[in-house]
């Protein structure tokens, strides 16, 4: 069964179509992001969305269909996907959502897919479930439409307000995204209700209807909204916080410890802030023993090493480098476990110089380095009151701790 899976997925290509034409008008009149660009936890509401499917094994391209005025709100969106081949250049949305589908799709029939998914950028919340229901319904159907059951009675009103008819809810569904289909059979639907001259089509499967194809329901996810109004906003970022630090409860500290010598020279560089002095720390890099220190302290935190293994002094591409560096090489191993630094702690000891004067920009740093907010980072001071090298100002020591959280994961032979 394994090998017939992968035999399938190997040789079905798979294109998603995001929708994120809209303009925002109403939006933009109150000086605020259209809401397929407004933050939500970390990130815009659309690069949420495009990373839900390329988390996806069975995606093989997304391409984004953007309005002609947010060509630079998209380009900041996904400036940290711009590695990935997957994610194909955005294509111009047109005045309706069905002409702006059918612009993407346009672009992938250059190197047409077997299977397309469209869906609405507005839809943060859509899971591999869904996702995965929505492919494997396409089976046994042209089409395939995420829906959830009505559960409430469903009345119908005039314009006063009065019941004019129960509607009832037997077989009635409310339709999300993604959509499914066959590519060739929703591209062809497409171009021939184009060239009847409809375009007042609301979604795909309703055009996919219209052209005769067979459209089925698979089961979507209540947590599928789409994203709408500030209520919606409000209950989305309170949900996507709980989820994340919920997932990330693999809570764990490092420490690290360095020392580097003083020598004759006119400044120190201590948490990537050069501070005039009248030595100079000695070291193959910059000798910044805070930031080697907090390197150190996450490293041990991952489980993974230290600076020297990974950073040999022997290795001349390090000499007299800036150490964020090598602070940047264990944020990026954090990141790449998808972790998060939940708070640093960095204690420089020296009889000189004083580091009051200058903790504030030190922090201010760090934060900036660690990108992560002002009040994680701590940043301490203390003499050794002139007793052993530092006190004899032969050298200035640092002890960082680092806190992080992973994703909990179990792990097969040792179980939490
Ligand atoms: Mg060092």
């Amino acid at each position: 069964m394994i090998l017939a899976n992968s035999v399938r997925v190997a040789f079905m290509r798979t294109a998603v179509v995001i929708v994120a034409a809209g303009s925002g008008s109403r939006a933009a009149r109150d000086g605020e992001a259209p809401k397929q660009y407004r933050r939500l936890g970390d990130r815009p509401v659309l690069a949420h969305t495009i990373a839900a499917f390329l988390a996806d094994p069975a995606i093989d391209s997304v391409v984004v269909a953007i309005h002609p005025d947010h060509g630079d709100l998209y380009r900041r969106t996904v400036a940290h996907l711009a590695d990935d081949p997957r994610l194909l250049p955005p294509v111009l949305g047109g005045a309706t959502r069905q002409s702006s589908v059918r612009a993407g799709l346009d672009a992938l029939a250059q190197s047409p897919p077997d299977r397309v998914l469209v869906h609405d950028a507005a839809r943060p919340f859509v899971t591999p479930a869904v996702i995965d229901r929505t492919l494997d319904g396409l089976d046994a159907a042209d089409g395939t439409l995420a829906a959830v059951a009505i559960v409430d009675t469903l009345k119908r009103t005039d314009a006063a307000a009065r019941i004019v008819e129960t509607i009832p809810r037997n077989h009635v569904h409310a339709a999300q995204t993604p959509q499914g289909f066959r590519f060739a059979a929703l591209a062809a639907a497409h171009a021939r209700a184009a060239a009847a001259g409809r375009d007042d089509f609301t979604d795909d499967a309703a055009v996919a209807e219209w052209a005769g194809l067979d459209v089925r329901v698979v089961a979507g996810d209540p947590a599928n909204v789409k994203l709408t109004t500030n209520a919606d906003f409000d209950g989305a970022e309170a949900r996507m916080t709980i989820d994340r630090f919920a997932a990330l409860a693999d809570v764990r500290v490092g420490t690290g410890y360095d020392v580097h010598a003083l020598v004759p020279g006119d400044h120190v560089t201590l948490c990537g802030v050069v501070v005039p002095h009248q030595s100079r720390l000695d070291g193959h890099s910059d000798a910044d023993v805070a930031l080697h220190a907090l390197t150190d302290a996450i490293l041990g935190a991952l489980g993974d090493g230290d600076i020297g293994a990974h950073f040999p002094p022997t290795d001349q591409r390090w000499r007299g480098c800036d150490s964020a560096v090598f602070l940047h090489d264990a944020l990026a191993r954090l990141a790449r476990r998808g972790g998060m630094l939940a708070h640093v702690d960095v204690t420089i000891v020296a009889e000189a110089p004083k580091i009051g004067p200058h903790r504030e920009a030190m922090r201010a740093r760090l934060a900036e380095l660690c990108a992560c907010a002002l009040d994680r980072v701590a940043v301490k001071a203390t003499t050794n009151e002139k007793l052993g090298f530092v006190g004899r100002r032969e050298g200035i020591a640092a002890l960082a701790t680092a806190t992080i959280r992973l994703p909990l994961r179990t792990c097969p032979e040792r179980e939490i």
